[in-house]
């Protein structure tokens, strides 16, 4: 079959994303078609609502409200799903997969939620499906797992892989901005939504992670076997806490290991030392270590979102499948071979089956007895203490008393604390930040 002289595209959805896909194209456009070896032509992009403005202006007539006008148009080779969500993206992206169209993908929500049907999809009608930009924006991570790693055994992914609770975290930090004027100074950048409840509840990270964990352990991860929690309840009196006593600073990190034969799946707070390798991924970047048996740990960072670095990953995915599409091979080596289970990871841990040391924060009134019966709660579930900190605070005030522990088990930390919040003397739910391993 003669090679194809220019590659057609469908766009569903023309936001943040799609019209950073468009500036892209029109700007290194020899560059990429060089790469290609075809021109490379948006025909048709899916909107909701046509009379909205936009920053980016497009062809009379390329906008349609008709996802139709895309999907059955013969001529479109590639369909570039940019509109987000569940549904109608699910639909969309299964009825274009059927209709032969190959597909670039940045949503990460339906594709950690809906991979089983999506992927096979794909395989059964012999098409491309791409998602770089689906988990951390502009950093080629997902193609460092696919490709550059795929010869190891991954023992270990630690990532920050949300940028909006890593701008609030550094905020809380290094301006002691309480979490709410945090959230809304990012609000107020545009990195988080109007609604931010899936950053801030951990749930982003997990459909990330979700992916990530999927592609490097070849074992299907769904997003509730994830153990997860967001950060609304660390305060800057916890940040402060952990840096002065203990050299730590707090992220939201989102885990995968490896122990023997079981695989743990995490998303939450960590307390890292400051010297950590992730400590100083700050602000809206994002960061992640995956360690392999041959190649040992290696890191990935850069811009997690926003629609210039996100517009960079959807075209190296179009780039990729622009040149399949140019050779006639589109379609003929899929890109995902995680449906086979890993033989080597036998379950997915429970999460109270998980060790860590523990930061715990009990809120308590000022009161003789209070140190020494929580500290025989502790010895009675096998928690040892490694150090206490009590600062000093106004008589009769509620006081904050922070332990941190040696390793312990999840199990026992929250079979500790179910009974110590019970106490009379203990005036707020305890926290608890973990202070991971994966350093
Ligand atoms: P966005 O700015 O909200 O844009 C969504 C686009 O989809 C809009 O053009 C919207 O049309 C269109 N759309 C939504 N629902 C539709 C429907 N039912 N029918 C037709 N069109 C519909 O979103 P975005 O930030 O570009 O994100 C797009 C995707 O990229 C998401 O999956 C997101 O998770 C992923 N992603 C985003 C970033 C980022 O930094 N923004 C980073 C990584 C991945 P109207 O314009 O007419 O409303």
């Amino acid at each position: 079959m003669a090679e194809k002289s220019i590659i057609q595209i469908g766009m569903i959805g023309f936001g943040n994303v799609g019209q950073g896909v468009y500036r892209l194209l029109e700007k290194n456009r020899s560059l990429i078609e060089a790469k290609v070896g075809a021109q490379m032509r948006i025909k048709k992009i899916v909107v909701r609502d046509l009379a909205k403005q936009r920053e980016v202006s497009v062809p009379e007539g390329m906008l349609t409200t008709n996802f139709d006008d895309v999907v059955s148009d013969p001529e479109i080779d590639v369909v570039l799903e940019l509109m987000g969500g569940y549904e109608p993206a699910r639909t969309y992206l299964l009825d274009a997969m059927r209709r032969g169209k190959q597909i670039v993908t940045a949503n990460k929500a339906v594709l950690s939620v809906h991979w089983d049907e999506i992927i096979q999809t794909a395989r059964d009608h012999k098409v491309d499906i791409y998602f770089e930009a689906a988990v951390c924006g502009g950093i080629p991570v997902i193609q460092a797992i696919n490709d550059g790693l795929a010869a190891n055994n991954i023992t270990s992914i630690y990532g920050i892989v949300n940028g909006t609770t890593n701008f609030i975290l550094q905020k809380m930090t290094e301006e002691k901005k309480s979490f709410k004027e945090a959230l809304q100074m990012a609000q107020k950048k545009g990195l988080a939504e109007a609604d931010p409840t899936l950053d801030i509840n951990g749930m982003d990270a997990a459909h990330k992670l979700a992916i990530l964990a999927s592609l490097a352990f070849s074992k299907r991860v769904k997003v509730e076997d994830i153990y997860v929690e967001g950060i609304d309840r660390i305060t800057v009196q916890d940040i402060e806490f952990a840096k002065e006593e203990f050299g730590r600073v707090v992220k939201l990190f989102a885990i995968a290991e490896v122990e023997g034969d079981e695989l743990e799946v995490r998303v939450h707070p960590t307390l890292i030392p400051e010297d950590h390798l992730l400590a100083k991924v700050d602000g809206e970047y994002n960061g992640v270590l995956v360690t392999g048996d041959f190649v040992g740990t290696t890191m990935y960072y850069g811009l997690g979102a926003g629609s210039k670095p996100t517009a960079s990953a959807v075209m190296s995915d179009l780039i990729y499948v622009g040149r399949s599409v140019h050779d006639n091979v589109a379609g003929e080596i899929s890109n995902c071979w995680f449906l086979n289970d890993n033989p080597q990871i036998k379950r997915l841990k429970k999460m109270g089956d998980i060790k860590s040391r523990y930061y715990l924060k009990f809120t308590v009134l000022d009161q003789v007895g209070v140190l020494s019966a929580i500290s025989r709660i502790l010895g009675e579930n096998q928690i040892s203490i490694a150090s206490v900190i009590q600062k000093e605070q106004k008589k009769g005030d509620k006081v904050p008393v922070v332990i941190v522990t040696y390793e312990a088990l999840e199990k026992n930390v929250q079979e500790a604390l179910k009974k110590i919040n019970g106490l009379p003397f203990v005036q707020e739910e305890t926290l608890l930040i973990r202070m991971d391993r994966g350093e």
